[in-house]
């Protein structure tokens, strides 16, 4: 794990530097305050930190301040460092947004004990946010972060006048998959169907389990006619190969309803997605595995 040590004074940071190494940590070092600010503010760097109180430039009690009044920013576990000791400056830290507080001088056990603690919170944290957001059996977005995303992209597409596509997929016949071969099957099918859809996608694509056995994904500054292309191909990835479970080979078949954000961008997500869904409707309609897109 990544910690970020901030100090003005050379010698209290090289020291610090030393142990924090010795225990196994990457340590970023930086001397005064706005650049640890600065780096907080950043999404690769450490979310555990250990600041002294007293620093040119911000000190810290306004770095704790305002990286947790920040709702943009990710959470952040702000160990306080300080020769202060009053239960005064105790409380203010501690209500200004710091976690923790270590007293100087102290010893390195306690500091490391502290590490520790602070480490763990920032796992859990982790993980919180990942149950929240994905969807727990194929690992993908779940439906609430999708639909977050594909308004913030819906939106996007409107400010800077692009283009956009929208996919509704859903696998055929899914309901004799758990018939015939029983609920663990279905699921590990749409495990490995999620998996397979990934690997068609970019990484600027949004991709989601929309619901049940339905998925969505959003393309964006893609056209009808490339997100037709992207669909079959995906379609293709989902049905060339059948999924295994156990000994047994189960075909799979999605089909794929498509359609774009209209030219005027007055078109609204919820909009565009039952457009998507009407386009779905027709594919299962004409026989399933088959993309269709709906022309406004
Ligand atoms: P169609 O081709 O028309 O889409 O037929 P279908 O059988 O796929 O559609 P239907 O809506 O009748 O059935 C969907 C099935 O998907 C029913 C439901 O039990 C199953 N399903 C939804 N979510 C899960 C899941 O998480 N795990 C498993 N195993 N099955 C699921
Ligand atoms: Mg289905
Ligand atoms: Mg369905």
């Amino acid at each position: 794990m990544k910690v970020l040590i901030a100090d003005d004074d050379e010698i209290s940071l090289m020291w610090l530097e030393n142990l924090l190494t010795t225990w196994g940590y990457e340590v970023v070092t930086l001397n005064n305050g706005l650049k640890a600010f600065a780096a907080l503010s950043q999404d690769h760097e450490a979310q555990l930190a250990i600041i002294d109180w007293m620093m040119p430039g911000l000190d810290g009690i306004e770095i704790c301040r305002r990286i947790k009044n920040d709702p943009r920013l990710r959470y952040h576990y702000l160990i306080m460092l300080t020769g202060k000791s009053d239960t005064k400056d105790i409380v203010e830290a501690l209500q200004t947004g710091a976690d923790d507080f270590i007293v100087k001088p102290f010893q390195p056990e306690e500091l490391q004990v502290r590490l520790r603690a602070g480490a763990r919170i920032i796992e859990l944290q982790k993980e919180l946010v990942m149950r929240a957001s994905h969807d727990e059996l194929t690992g993908i977005l779940n439906r609430r972060l999708l639909m977050d995303l594909a308004l913030r992209e819906v939106e996007r597409a409107r400010r800077s006048n692009s283009v956009m596509s929208l996919l509704m997929l859903d696998l055929d016949e899914f309901k004799n998959v758990n018939d015939q071969f029983g609920h663990l099957a279905g699921d590990a099918v749409l495990k490995e169907v999620a998996g397979r859809i990934q690997l068609g996608l970019r990484a600027m694509d949004i991709f989601g389990r929309y619901g049940g056995e339905e998925f969505m994904v959003l393309l964006p500054s893609s056209n009808t006619d490339i997100a037709r292309i992207v669909a079959d191909h995906l379609r293709l990835l989902v049905c060339e190969q059948p999924v295994m479970f156990e000994d047994k080979a189960i075909s799979v078949s999605i089909s794929i309803g498509l359609a774009a954000l209209s030219f005027d961008h007055k078109m609204s997500l919820h909009e565009l997605i039952g457009n998507a869904d009407e386009a779905l409707y027709q594919a299962k309609k004409m026989g399933r595995n088959r993309v269709e897109v709906l022309v406004r």
